[in-house]
């Protein structure tokens, strides 16, 4: 019996840039593990779905490239499946690209311990990332704080060079255990109703459409630069699901995009913004890996004890909905129904929980978590931080969206407002309409939309916020929370 080589599959769907894949192709016939441990379980349900499109994308392209073999689909902990998989088919090593997640840095170390006394190993790869965490720092060799000068210093080393493919023909193993079918697999039972609209909304999932998503992009990126804040414009790549599935690496995505760049001078300038956005992402990370309570905990220590208001009415109308601000509504509704949510109104809805309603951002980064397909545990953090105001930013604390500007600036015709709130206008538009089908009977979310915007609440928010923040930095009473 030959030993297989082990490849433990998580967030890396892809068959490119997979140093993790070719390694075990290299050790022996292929045993490709997906495993329904307890780190993927807890995740949101939008996002385990969207894992679950990956999964089945991925098994489909394996089956092409072995005749017939597909993922193995094992359920339990790493460090209670992988040790008698070893035992069984005398591998010793397991192959797997680092998600440097806490939550699945203790699995890794739990896993360690269970194979060392079978003089088993794990090794990781990268893959996830630009480049190694590590590699990218100030001077004086610690984490940036600032975007600014991080983008600068990464641009001047260059991210990695994309790692080795996996062959285009495998061979796979036939000794490992039997695994539970995928057919029988739902990774998300919770989301109900949620699922089918999902489906219907969704785009399509795995590595050729990453690709294929990617090219379509650069077609139509040249306004991208400008336009990119515009909700009601189909400006933005749409590459968020397929990275943080890992079904494209983000050192293929630059150099690809590189290459195109080169190509195509007139896209330079606009590419050029769009891989800014992808460091973005890669500092995320990097603040992550510094400081790994970023989830949890105020990234300024300073704000720590800041009096955010826990799960409060408004909050519930939040996350339904229907919070009677249009752009806010809107914003939510895409997400329920697409699992996605454009950039500027994640800030314009964040900003409105976490500033007119004093809401505890982290009640909003779980909502996200549970709803975004393409949800970033890094990126989710720091994004809600830096809306909230106590992430990394330099001028946070008077930065108050006002949703009503924001929408005459970026929605100005309502193009994007009408497409996602019935009754917006004289017909309520099919993505508008969808959303009620999600909805769990509990809910009573009246159909047409109701606004409830005008100046004065408006303005009550903002106020309160402002005399929020300014007593708590003089270390004053309590903030006030009137009239919210
Ligand atoms: C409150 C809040 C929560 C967010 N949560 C997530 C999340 O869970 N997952 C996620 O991928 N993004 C998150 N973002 C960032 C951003 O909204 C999405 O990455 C973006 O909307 C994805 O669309 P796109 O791929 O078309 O973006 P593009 O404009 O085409 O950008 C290209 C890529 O750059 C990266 N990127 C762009 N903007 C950001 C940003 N602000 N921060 C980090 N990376 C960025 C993404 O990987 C994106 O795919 C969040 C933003 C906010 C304000």
């Amino acid at each position: 019996m030959t030993a297989p080589g082990v490849f433990w599959l998580t967030r890396d769907f892809r068959f490119a840039d997979n140093a993790a894949l070719a390694a075990a192709c290299i050790d022996g016939p292929l045993l490709a593990v997906f495993l329904l441990d307890p780190v993927t379980l807890a995740q949101g349900a939008a996002s385990r779905w969207r894992l679950m499109q990956a999964l089945r994308a991925f098994d489909a392209a394996l089956r092409r490239r072995t005749g017939g073999v597909g993922v193995t689909v094992l359920s339990g902990a790493p460090e209670d499946v992988f040790p008698p998989l070893l035992q069984q088919t005398g591998a010793r090593r397991i192959h797997q690209s680092d998600w440097p997640v806490p939550q699945m840095q203790a699995q890794q170390q739990r896993l360690r311990g269970a194979l060392a006394p079978l003089n088993g190993a794990l090794h990781l790869h990268g893959g996830h990332l630009l480049t190694h965490p590590h590699r990218v720092m100030t001077q004086q060799g610690t984490p940036f704080r600032v975007f600014t000068p991080f983008a600068r210093a990464l641009r001047r080393l260059g991210p990695d060079r994309p790692g080795p493919d996996a062959p285009p023909r495998i061979t796979a193993s036939t000794t490992g255990p039997a695994g539970i079918s995928l057919d029988s697999v739902n990774l998300s039972p919770d989301m109900h109703s949620g699922a089918s609209v999902l489906e219907h909304y969704a785009l399509p999932s795995g590595e050729d459409a990453a690709l294929a998503r990617l090219e379509a992009f650069f077609t139509r990126a040249a306004p991208y630069s400008s336009a990119r804040d515009r909700p009601d414009i189909d400006a933005t790549s749409g590459m968020s699901e397929h990275l943080a599935s890992g079904e494209i690496s983000p050192r293929r995505l630059w150099a690809i995009t590189a290459l195109r760049a080169e190509a195509e001078p007139a896209l330079a300038g606009a590419l050029h913004t769009f891989l800014s956005e992808v460091i973005w992402r890669e500092f995320a990370w990097h603040l992550l890996l510094a400081f790994p309570q970023m989830p949890r905990a105020e990234w300024r220590g300073e704000w720590a004890d800041f009096p955010w208001r826990g799960a409060n009415s408004g909050f519930t109308a939040w996350q339904q909905a229907r919070t009677g601000i249009g752009l806010v509504d809107a914003g939510l509704r895409e997400m329920r129904v697409t699992g996605r949510m454009h950039n500027r109104v994640r800030m314009v809805v964040a900003s409105w929980l976490t500033k007119h309603l004093l809401t505890d951002w982290r009640l909003g980064l779980a909502h996200f978590a549970d709803s975004l397909t393409d949800w970033d545990p890094a990126a989710n953090a720091m994004n809600w931080q830096w809306v909230a105001g106590c992430g990394p930013d330099a001028s946070p604390y008077f930065r108050i969206f006002n949703p009503e500007k924001q929408a005459a600036q970026f929605d100005p015709d309502g193009t994007y407002r009408a497409k996602w709130l019935a009754g917006w206008n004289a017909t309520t538009a099919p993505h508008a309409a969808a959303y009620y089908d999600t909805l769990p009977s509990s809910w009573q979310v009246p159909q047409p939309w109701v606004a409830d915007g005008d100046a004065q609440r408006l303005s009550a928010g903002r106020n309160a916020a402002l005399a929020a923040y300014s007593a708590f930095k003089s270390n004053d009473a309590s903030p006030r929370f009137e009239g919210l």
